[in-house]
């Protein structure tokens, strides 16, 4: 792990290492393939950020049947959300009957959580599960609750692991907070 990171003139320091990240994707894996064993599970990555938790994830639950597939939502801008949810890629696979799994990088407002959840609602799946790798619990504006949570954070800025400050430091191997962060 590097002693600090340095994007936009912003320094992020050491957060969470990637062995950690790897135990707590093990730990949601075999939550999700308990819950779903039994299920006709889909998985559906948000883009961009949470390629890389998705990668790791699907791998850990191990269950070879299961459709994956993406969406793409967008909603931050430099270190803050916009409020304002763009979806920059819908679904075209037919959910109807099965048990999505939702895999996001992080839940902050859970603005994006919430509208994802409600629109995927009105294609008739069996059920719907949220995944995320990060929980802001105090950033939430909508009480938004997900499903499996690998780490609860403070509100705080955070990169690496596939979350980026405006495009940069998603292919950070382990996950780096920003230093000195003023609310
Ligand atoms: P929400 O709609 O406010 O819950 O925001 C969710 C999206 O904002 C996430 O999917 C991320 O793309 C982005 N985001 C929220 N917090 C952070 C952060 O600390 N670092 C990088 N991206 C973040
Ligand atoms: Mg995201």
């Amino acid at each position: 792990m590097q002693s600090s990171v340095t994007l936009d003139g912003l320094t992020f320091v050491p957060y969470l290492t990637s062995e950690e990240i790897a135990a707590q994707v093990k730990r949601v894996a075999s939550e999700i393939r308990e819950d779903l064993k039994d299920g006709s599970p889909i998985f559906l990555c948000v883009l961009t950020g949470a390629f890389m938790f998705g990668a790791d994830l699907v791998r850990e639950v191990g269950i070879n049947d299961a459709p994956i597939t993406f969406v793409r939502y967008s909603s931050y801008s430099g270190l803050s959300s916009t409020g304002e949810v763009k979806q920059l890629m819908g679904l075209k696979e037919d959910i109807s009957g099965r048990d999505v799994v939702i895999i996001e990088d992080i839940v902050d407002t859970g603005l994006t959580a919430s509208m994802m959840v409600e629109d995927l609602k009105k294609r008739n799946p069996s059920s719907i599960r949220f995944a995320t790798l990060l929980y802001k619990p105090e950033s939430s504006k909508t009480g938004f609750k997900p499903d499996y949570v690998a780490f609860s954070i403070p509100p705080k800025f955070i990169i690496g692991y596939g979350l980026d400050l405006d495009g940069k430091g998603r292919n950070l191997k382990d996950i780096y907070v920003i230093r000195d962060q003023k609310n």
